[in-house]
Formats: C-alpha cells, structure tokens, sequence
C-alpha cells in the first residue's frame, strides 16, 4: 500500500490530523498501533550490526515506531526539517545542550525561562564541564548583541516566557546569532505550533515541552526538538543511545492522539485567556496581569508580529495581598485546580510564592508572590464565576 503523505499544500489542522498516520499494513487498521515490545527480531547473522545505530527498529532505547509517527506530525507542524522526541521537555532541553556544546563554548540565555534551563545552563554545564554562560534580557535584543563574544556558540530564549511571560524577537535574534556566527534555539512550550513557529521566524531550533499543550491532556510527558538533522542526528544517538532519554512508546501514543485536536483546543485556549486576563484587569484586587495578548503587555506589538492567531492559554497575576492570602484564594477555587504544569484541557493555578531564587531578575511587580494561571478550555463563564467567588470571599472586589 501507498504510505499517505500531507506536505505543506495541506493546512494545519488536517497535518494535525493525519501527518504520521497511516493504515497499518498488517492488520488494515486506519490508526497506526502502538509497539510495546523492546527488541525486534535480529537478521540471520546479526554480527554486522551496529548497536548504537538511533532510529532502527532493534532495541527501543535506540528509537520505535511511535516516536517516529510523532516526530514526522511534529517536523510538519513545526515546519522543521527534522524533529527528535524525547522522554520529557527537560530531556529534549539537555539532549540539545549536551549536543551542541562543549567547554570553553559560551552560551547567552534569557533571564526568565523554565528553572530546568537555569539549572542545566548556568549550574550543571558551566560549573561542571566548563561552559561559560550569561544571562540576559533577551525581550532587548541590543542586550543580546552587547552579550555576544568570539565564542558563542549558542542562544537560547524563551517566549512567551515562563513564568513572566516576557516576550523575546525571535526575527532580531535569529539575525543577530547568524551574524555572529551562533545557533539560535527557541523554547516554544508557551505557544505551541498553532501560534508560533520559530523555526519559519528564522531560529535553528524549537524545543518544546510535549507535556503540556501538545498532549494536553495532562496525562503524559515527553520532549521535542525540530530543526536540521545533521544536528538532531547527533541528538538522537546521544540522548537515546548514551543518555537513555526515549520515550516510551505508550507516552507518544498518547501524545500523537492529543495532538490531533491540538488546533481545536489552542483556539479555545486563545479566547479563554483573553477574556480571563480582560476580566482579570477590571478586579481591584488585582495588582498586575500579564498576558501578551493585552496592549498593556510590554511586549504585546512584538508577540503579534510572531504569533497569530493568538497568543497561548497561560497568564500571570499578582493580588493586593499577602502570603496567605494567596494560599486562601487558591483554597476557595473548584473548577481552576492547584497544580503545577500548563496546558492541560482543564485550568491550572500555581501560586508562586517568594522562595524563586531568580525573583531578582524578574519585573518589580512579581516580586512579593504571584500566580501562574494556565486557562483551560472549560467555559470560560464557568472560570470567570470561579475566580470571581474566590475574590469576593477575600474582599477583593
Ligand atoms: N519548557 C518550558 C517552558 C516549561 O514550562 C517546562 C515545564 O514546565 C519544560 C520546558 C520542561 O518540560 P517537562 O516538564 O516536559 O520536562
């Protein structure tokens, strides 16, 4: 039988749909299976084989079938060459790192991404293995120029960003890393494909957190990146082979499945977090929102040069209040759960009090505590109402 294929002639959504799918050949199926097993059948003299090889069918460390339906869905949605998925954000974060960098290499990242960047970047790769590293305002693109030395190797930015939501240019910064001779990779978790695609903005990789919008359902984790394979060959056998970061075959599965709808749920993400952060302003209460999608955000004219149709499900806000106060307000809550994690179908809230050590590089506003709100796609009266009953409880009406 003919494989099927849906090039770019194809809009997204029927991509989302049938990019990686397929009739399967054996039983005549119209979804693809899932491939539990380990090890595959070897040839009549294995001897010749080569056991670090990625992305044959031998041993499941080195790559399945599941994952590679997905990575063709994610290649095609991204609008990337290649794509590498792996068993969570943070292993597609390190497995890019650990690819492309080596001591005496220097990195500039932003000042407000995912902790597991800081961690990985600033702590494990410079103390341990010699990277030098710098932390900048990456929504100032002039500042990552200033930043810039012989040696850069690579930026890495996140926008929006977590948890601030601070918007970066991904057009600006592209041409300042190709200028100078870098690599630019941009974490896309916040925006997902169906709002911005980084990869067609000029950046050489998007990594991306399958855990939360992709899937979205909150109820598997993995990790992509998308972009040339030269790079993410290296990846492949370093992260799977070397580090044993695959995924397992039921987690892409699943996640191929939540993909699926992926356009559908972005476009009610879309409108429910507009009009909770809309919402959200008119509240006394209410010391700060911020969502790209509001003209208030700083850099709202920035974030819809490069994401349309909309500007993702996930906002910040800080109350008049104190500590407590903010553990009260989480308490009065029943359709938003208390929970980290984003870009689940339902509303999750994180109240993310003092104790970030990166507080200091984050906007005045956010300093005495503040919530991560990812909206979900319930209806958005019914998380208005729930949010609206919790102010009123706590007089902040
Ligand atoms: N990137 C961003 C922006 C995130 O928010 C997260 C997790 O919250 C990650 C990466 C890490 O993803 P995972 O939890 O799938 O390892």
């Amino acid at each position: 039988m003919e494989k099927k294929t849906f090039g770019t002639e194809y809009g997204f959504q029927t991509r989302a749909v049938h990019t990686g799918n397929d009739i399967d050949g054996e039983s005549g199926a119209i979804k693809r299976p899932i491939t539990m097993a380990n090890s595959y059948a070897l040839p009549y003299d294995p001897s010749s084989l080569n056991w670090s090889e990625a992305g044959k069918n031998l041993y499941t460390r080195n790559g399945g079938s599941n994952q590679q339906y997905l990575q063709e869905r994610l290649a095609s949605l991204e609008g990337g060459e290649d794509c590498i998925v792996l068993a969570s954000g943070v292993a597609a974060l390190s497995g890019l790192f650990f690819a492309l960098l080596k001591s005496g290499d220097y990195v500039i990242f932003s000042d407000v991404t995912y902790i597991a960047v800081y961690r990985l970047l600033h702590e494990l790769l410079n103390e341990k293995f010699g990277v030098e590293t710098t932390i900048v305002d990456s929504s100032d693109p002039e500042a990552v120029r200033k930043a810039i030395r012989p040696n850069t190797r690579l930026i890495h930015i996140e926008t929006p960003g977590n948890p601030t939501l601070k918007i970066s240019d991904i057009r600006a910064i592209a041409a300042i890393a190709h200028e100078n001779g870098a690599l630019l990779s941009v974490d896309n978790t916040f925006a997902s494909p169906f709002n911005q695609r980084p990869v067609e903005l000029g950046a050489d990789f998007t990594v991306e957190s399958l855990t939360k919008y992709i899937n979205g359902h909150g109820d598997a984790m993995g990790g992509a990146i998308i972009g040339p394979k030269k790079y993410l060959d290296i990846i492949r056998a370093q992260s799977q082979i070397n580090l044993g970061a695959t995924i397992s075959p039921f987690n892409a599965w699943l996640i191929m499945r939540g993909s699926v709808t992926l356009p559908l749920r972005m476009k009610q993400h879309n409108a429910n977090a507009m009009q909770v952060a809309q919402y959200l302003q008119t509240i006394k209460g209410v010391s700060f929102v911020a969502y790209p999608g509001l003209e208030s955000h700083p850099g709202h004219a920035v974030a819809a040069s490069q994401m349309n149709p909309g500007f993702g499900g996930v906002l910040s806000f800080g109350l008049h209040a104190d500590h407590d106060t903010y553990n009260r307000f989480v308490s009065h809550l029943k359709v938003i759960t208390s929970a980290v994690s984003l870009g689940h179908d339902e509303s999750l809230i994180v109240f993310l009090g003092e104790d970030d050590e990166r507080q200091y590089l984050y906007p005045e506003e956010f300093h005495g505590g503040f919530f991560r709100f990812s909206v979900g796609i319930e209806d958005p009266e019914d998380i208005i109402a729930d949010l609206q009953q919790a102010f009123e409880k706590e007089n902040l009406l």
